[in-house]
């Protein structure tokens, strides 16, 4: 019967595939294009390994980068095994196959509690312990700033820099100035209260295993095979971890496209499989010639658009099927045309047959997802959006803006004066006593506000500024009305510690303001404005809460997440410079740096290979009221 099984799944296997899925030991690296079947023959050696060689499924480890994948993977093993036995097998991302390690050894010090998940409690942590050790600068860093200097630090711990190790190098930028001084203070913060962040969690478990020789030791007898699934995004530590558990007898197969490594803000570095059979030499190689996921226009595009990459392995497989496919891309007039115009052509699909699930839009940033969100629920059509950041409106730039609308509206609104009047540091005391004057009064506070005696000047002019701005705002456009908003110094200065400086000196408002301003050009009164909101706020809410089956909803979702997946249908919206390629890598790119260019290169080169028969890719004339340029990998895929 095994022989049967095994004959009738290696029919579907192409003989250099067979043989991949054959070579069990030793270390092995199979380096090849996009669709030509990498995570088939690796989810082909698991099955193999079980049914055929007798090996027990929790001596295997299956790894892989995004839990989308991962899922994908478990899935496509446990199709092909006896019931039960998949879930044996230790398969996921790198993350939580570590986090499960260190919750079973420290249950204590790895408590999901002292997880640091946001910025925003970072934030705070650094701003804490500026004002602690008496850094002033620290104190009054811009959130930006912090930010950038948080995305340097985890970097450097991917890496496994630590610490003392940046002390006295020499930076090469302020921002990296602003991290070298940060992250001692950082870490310090972290271990005195015991929290820990995601990284922790990668160099917690590799600095478990290096210490603790009895433990590894126990881990290597276990794990007898280990298999690592796009293999282009490993970063040092997990890379170390690996390497200590699948010692000595090394049989490690490591799989991946060294065109799309995607995530090198996490310290990922395509070097680690391009220098695979440096560190093992003995390491057998493969590569496969063959892809068979995407129809031919779909292959020649991506190999066309990668080609201009100069830090790469050449290599060009060719499409299996005979079809050429659709690749066609459209100009609208702004996000919103094109919104609608890739929600007609999803129609249109269905309407010939297509299933939603096979339909997918992948975008850049979060921005480009929300026109499209909201013309799909419009139309009724069900669709996955799992959300990675903070609800759009909930956004604290987002909501400090609408709370001076709101405002406006009705002086009455308390909520949204009292998150307003938090920055000018009234106490609680003072908001009891407006509290009661108002009632006093019969007045709404905002008017009682610029009378009470306990204001200091500064307050007191704050407060007649801002009644001022509510007072001019009361009957115009929304639209008008933010642009007086803006012109509010306090507001202002806000809005700029938020904003990210320009190489030039100009400030640049962030992509939510523009957006928050080109909405509001569809309403006529700001009531309508507000009532649109409130509505949208509602919808996300759904949205996130939404669980449709998987083949009757169409995908929504950041490329970066859609590695390894694949659909029938792809819709690419904003392909402009500033999007894709995005704004900090044309800054980059402005300093001199091409490296960023090149991995925004491969991530349009990931979503363009996700797509098996369509890929239809939006090129908005207008983005959020700014002219837009068309992106410069257009011209390079040659349209
Ligand atoms: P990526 O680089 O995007 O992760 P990959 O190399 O892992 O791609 P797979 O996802 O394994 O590619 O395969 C791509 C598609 O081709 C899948 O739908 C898979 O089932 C199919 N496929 C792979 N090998 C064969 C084959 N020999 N015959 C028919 N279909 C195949
Ligand atoms: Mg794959």
């Amino acid at each position: 019967i095994s022989y049967m099984a095994e004959q009738m799944r290696d029919q579907s296997l192409h003989p250099g595939q067979q043989q991949a899925v054959h070579a069990t030991e030793g270390p092995f690296l199979i380096l090849a294009g996009a669709g030509s079947g990498k995570t088939r023959v690796m989810t082909a050696r698991t099955t193999h390994l079980i049914s055929d060689l007798g090996v027990k499924p929790n001596q295997i480890m299956v790894v892989t980068f995004t839990t989308k994948a991962a899922d994908e993977i478990r899935q496509r093993i446990a199709r092909q095994l006896p019931a039960g036995q998949a879930r044996e097998l230790i398969a996921g991302t790198f993350h939580s196959i570590f986090y499960r390690m260190l919750l079973h050894h420290q249950p204590e010090r790895w408590d999901q509690q002292r997880l640091l998940k946001k910025d925003w409690q970072k934030w705070r942590l650094m701003r804490e312990t500026g004002a602690l050790l008496g850094h002033d600068d620290l104190a009054t860093l811009k959130e930006t700033e912090i930010t950038e200097a948080l995305g340097i630090i985890s970097r450097w711990k991917n890496e496994y820099i630590l610490p003392h190790e940046v002390a006295y190098r020499e930076a090469t930028s302020d921002a990296e100035k602003r991290a070298i001084q940060l992250y001692p203070l950082y870490e310090a913060t972290k271990k005195k209260h015991q929290w820990f962040d995601f990284d922790d969690m990668l160099i917690g478990c590799y600095e478990m295993l290096r210490d603790d020789p009895g433990l590894l030791r126990r881990y290597q007898e276990r794990l007898t095979y280990v298999m690592v699934d796009e293999f282009q995004d490993i970063n040092r530590i997990q890379y170390e971890t690996v390497k200590l558990l699948a010692a000595p007898q090394n049989n490690l197969c490591v799989i991946g496209d060294d065109d799309q490594s995607i995530y090198g803000f996490r310290g990922s570095d395509p070097q680690y499989i391009l220098g695979f059979t440096k560190d093992f030499p003995q390491a057998s190689t493969f590569t496969l010639e063959v892809n068979y996921r995407s129809h031919s226009s779909i292959v020649s595009l991506g190999y066309s658009l990668i080609g201009h990459n100069r830090e790469r392995w050449a290599k060009e497989c060719q499409s299996f099927h005979r079809e050429e496919g659709d690749t066609y891309l459209f100009e609208p007039e702004d996000e919103e045309e094109q919104a609608s115009r890739i929600v007609d052509e999803i129609i249109h699909r269905r309407e010939q047959g297509a299933i939603l699930g096979e339909c997918a839009i992948l975008y850049r940033t979060n921005e480009s997802a929300r026109p499209i969100l909201e013309r799909l629920s419009e139309a009724g059509i069900p669709f996955h959006y799992t959300q990675e950041e903070e609800s759009f409106y909930q956004r604290q730039t987002v909501r400090w803006t609408l709370n001076y609308l709101r405002l406006a509206l009705n002086p009455d609104d308390t909520d949204a004066l009292k998150e307003i009047l938090s920055t000018l540091y009234i106490s609680a005391e003072m908001w009891n006593a407006l509290r009661s004057q108002a009632i006093i009064e019969d007045k709404p506070i905002l008017h009682v506000l610029p009378h009470l005696t306990q204001l200091k000047p500064y307050q007191r002019k704050h407060m007649q500024q801002i009644n001022e701005i509510l007072t001019a705002c009361k009957d115009v456009p929304p639209a008008q009305a933010l642009e007086l908003i803006y012109e509010d110094g306090k507001l202002r200065d806000y809005l700029k510690k938020r904003a990210k400086d320009r190489e030039d000196g100009r400030e640049r408002w962030s992509d939510e303001l523009q957006q928050i301003l080109a909405a509001s050009k569809r309403h006529a009164t700001i009531s309508d404005f507000l009532a649109y909101i409130d509505q949208m706020t509602r919808q996300e809410k759904e949205w996130r809460t939404m669980r449709p089956l998987p083949d009757e909803a169409v995908h929504v979702l950041s490329i970066h997440r859609a590695k390894g997946l694949e659909y029938d249908h792809v819709f690419l919206p904003d392909l402009v410079e500033g999007a894709l390629p995005h704004e900090y890598t044309l800054d980059e790119l402005r300093k001199g740096g091409s490296g960023a260019l090149e991995e925004e290169r491969r991530l349009l080169y990931v979503a363009i290979t996700r797509a098996r028969h369509s890929l239809c890719i939006g090129i908005p004339r207008e983005r959020f009221g700014r002219k837009t340029r068309t992106s410069r990998f257009i011209a390079e895929m040659g349209r």
